[in-house]
């Protein structure tokens, strides 16, 4: 089991255990069986129960504690790769496609917010700037792109910047169609909703094994017992390359910090997200209480105990850099935690049935994981109901 967080990450300590959930006991049947009890199964539970179906989930660890817990939960469309890259790597249609699902996803996500009454779901606005002179041109091009697409963003030039972000010089990209969220209540809040539509949702249960017989998966956990289930939906997150022949993600740990509570908000606009243009890239949001998140310094290994050794030495540096762009704003570091974090090459998520088991598997991975398991949880939910969706070819296996 890798060891996905650890620090105090702010929502899970925010929230404590807000729901308790029992371990499988009994052998049970069911139209689909969930793995992964984060915000991907939640939402995939979420869109399976609204649509009817039976769902039972279950999770090796207490739920939401993967990687959910730790998520500084930025809803943006804005995939890691911008459009202009992603337009070479994957194509102008597929790219053009895969952005416009994200602001598709964020209004949905703000959407499921309001209606389960989580946290947030209010509109904000994401500013990304220049990190370098030279990435400028870069943002130009992004911008002239994303508008011929109909996506609300403008280019503000390097004074207008310095109203935002006072400590930088350089031009940025403004985007409309952002939100954030907690995404830990979020998680629990969509549970819930699951069971008051019959769904079952399991916790420290792990899959072992899974075999298929006939229509069925036979899937047996680590207490021994026996699910039976016509469609398995894995949601494992960071964990799920031991299940795959085809080596889809590479790992990396993250970094990040929460400021003290500021009654004012410290002057700090709480509707707004900022991240740059550098890789790996530093971001910054605000919570509806007066907080600050900020997040980053990415290191390219999973080993957890170097990682944590280097927690206070990231909290340090991502306070300073923090100063450095706000030198008026008072903030006092006050949690700091630090998790794992996936990528892939092309910056899109794997969303798709595995054709040789047969198992779907809704992996969000990269900067916006969230939105990316909202989509992926509506093109499996229309794969298991046989509506045909073609969005699932963007982020289909083997691309
Ligand atoms: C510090 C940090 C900041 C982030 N910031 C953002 C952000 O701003 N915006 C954004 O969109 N994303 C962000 N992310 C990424 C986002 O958090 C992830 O995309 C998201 O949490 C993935 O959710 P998940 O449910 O797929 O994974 P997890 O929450 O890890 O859930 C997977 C679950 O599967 C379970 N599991 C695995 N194997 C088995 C098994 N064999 N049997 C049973 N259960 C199993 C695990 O126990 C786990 O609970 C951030 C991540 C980190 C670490």
């Amino acid at each position: 089991m890798l060891d996905l967080s650890s620090g105090l990450p702010y929502f899970w300590i925010r929230n404590g255990l807000p729901f308790d959930y029992p371990a499988l006991e009994h052998a049970v049947r069911c139209e689909v069986l969930i793995v992964g009890g984060g915000i991907t199964g939640a939402l995939c539970a979420h869109a399976l129960a609204e649509a009817g179906l039976e769902v039972v989930v279950v999770d090796r660890r207490t739920i939401g504690t993967g990687s959910t817990a730790a998520s500084t939960a930025l809803l943006q469309y804005e995939i890691d790769v911008p459009l202009h890259e992603l337009s070479e790597q994957v194509g102008e249609r597929n790219a053009a496609r895969a952005y416009l699902l994200g602001v598709e996803a964020v209004e949905g996500l703000r959407a499921l917010c309001r209606e389960l009454g989580v946290d947030a779901g209010g509109r904000c606005r994401s500013l990304q700037f220049a990190s370098k002179r030279s990435h400028e041109s870069g943002l130009r091009k992004e911008q002239q792109m994303r508008s011929e697409l109909g996506i609300a963003c403008e280019m503000l030039e390097r004074e207008e910047v310095a109203r935002f972000i006072p400590g930088i010089r350089a031009c940025g990209l403004m985007s409309h169609t952002a939100a954030a969220t907690d995404p830990y209540a979020l998680t629990h809040a969509l549970f819930q909703a699951v069971q008051r539509r019959g769904g079952a949702v399991y916790d420290r249960t792990a899959i072992r094994n899974i075999e298929k017989e006939g229509s069925a998966y036979l899937v047996r956990t680590d207490r021994g017992h026996l699910v039976r289930a016509r469609h398995v939906v894995m949601c494992t997150g960071y964990e799920s390359q031991a299940h795959l022949s085809e080596p889809v993600m590479k790992l990396h740990s993250t970094y990040a910090i929460a400021g003290e509570r500021k009654h004012d908000g410290g002057a700090w606009d709480a509707d707004l997200l900022i991240w740059e243009t550098a890789r790996p890239y530093l971001y910054m949001r605000g919570t509806s209480n007066g907080r600050v998140l900020i997040g980053g310094l990415d290191e390219p290994f999973v080993d957890a105990s170097r990682r944590d050794r280097l927690l206070q030495r990231k909290a340090t540096r991502l306070e300073r850099r923090f100063q450095q762009l706000f030198p008026t704003v008072p903030f006092s570091g006050e949690y700091a935690w630090c998790g794992t974090f996936g990528t892939t090459q092309d910056g899109l998520p794997y969303l798709d049935q595995d054709p040789g088991s047969g198992l779907w598997y809704i992996l969000g991975m990269g900067g916006n994981g969230i939105t990316f398991s909202w989509i992926g949880a509506r093109i499996m939910r229309d794969g298991l109901l046989g509506r045909r969706n073609a969005d699932r070819l963007i982020f289909r296996f083997g691309r």
